[in-house]
């Protein structure tokens, strides 16, 4: 998942075109685009526009994306070869906790502690098979030499079927959940996930956290491969808001386009839509953060 600024760039080349160098059928007609990859475990701090001051961590291969979504807007650029952990091991719960120890000792030495400290990165940081420990292990750094530090994960969801990540997401401050549609079909377009679970089912996940998730939905609009998408039209607004009714998460976290995206023909969601966004779900009591 995404953590927006200070990225390292690895691709700018917007004539080539990557199919050659992509698996499956989602990938025809897709050009080359800045992609912007972590090469540390630890890294930053950064100024988030959603988390302020926030120390990453990235559980993922340093300098190549791993995820099991494929967004169409995904600042780590497409699924592409390079994601295969044989070649690009993901990181030993051990080496986490010392680089986190190492980062935090310096940084309270210095008096200057992080907003929070996040798991963002190169994709998904579920899916890392010690993601429950690795979170334990951060809670007791965090509390030793950050206390007010809040713990955050930027998570698309798809991992909470399994109790250990459920449960782990829950020991933390600010599990903050991708939910960019309710409609299944959108879901597909948006997110490429690589097992499609359906909707009505992830909702339900989400609603198991009695209000204690934040949600996070980018909108835009625009085409892939001459598909149009657009997660503002009226029945997905209509869906995207009883799912989120249902859930009802402690914050929303409504965001754009803020970059290059790996499909050039995407375009950001208005301001002006955004926060009317903002304003339909005021009745709910909801607070919503718009990042532009
Ligand atoms: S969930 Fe989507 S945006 Fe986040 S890392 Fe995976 S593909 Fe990228």
């Amino acid at each position: 998942m995404q953590l927006s600024h200070i990225r390292r760039q690895t691709t700018v080349n917007k004539q080539l075109p990557r199919a050659g160098r992509r698996r499956g059928n989602i990938t025809k007609n897709i050009q080359a685009v800045a992609t912007f990859l972590f090469d540390r475990l630890v890294f930053g701090p950064v100024q988030s526009r959603r988390l302020g001051a926030s120390l990453g961590i990235n559980l993922l291969p340093a300098d190549s994306k791993y995820c099991n979504f494929d967004c169409i807007y995904c600042e780590c650029g497409r699924n592409a070869a390079g994601s295969n952990i044989k070649e690009h091991p993901l990181p030993a719960r051990k080496d986490v906790a010392a680089a986190l120890e190492r980062k935090l000792a310096g940084m309270q030495a210095s008096g200057q502690l992080p907003d929070a400290i996040t798991f963002a990165g190169n994709g998904e940081p579920t899916i890392h098979p010690d993601f429950a420990g690795i979170v334990d292990d951060v809670i007791a750094l965090r509390n030793r030499y950050a206390p007010p530090s809040k713990i955050s994960v930027l998570s698309n969801a798809t991992m909470l079927h399994r109790p250990e990540v459920a449960e782990a997401l829950g020991k933390t401050d600010m599990p903050v959940l991708k939910l960019d549609s309710a409609i299944d079909a959108t879901v597909r377009l948006l997110n490429h996930p690589a097992k499609a679970v359906p909707v009505r089912k992830l909702i339900a996940r989400l609603k198991a956290f009695n209000g204690r998730c934040v949600i996070q939905t980018m909108f835009l609009h625009g085409t892939c491969n001459g598909q149009p998408v657009n997660n503002m039209l009226p029945e997905e607004l209509d869906a995207w808001e009883k799912a989120v009714s249902d859930i009802r998460p402690k914050q929303l976290m409504i965001y754009t386009i803020a970059r290059d995206t790996p499909v050039n023909t995407l375009y950001k969601a208005p301001e002006e839509t955004l926060r009317l966004i903002a304003k339909r779900m005021e009745k709910y009591g909801i607070p919503v953060q718009i990042s532009l």
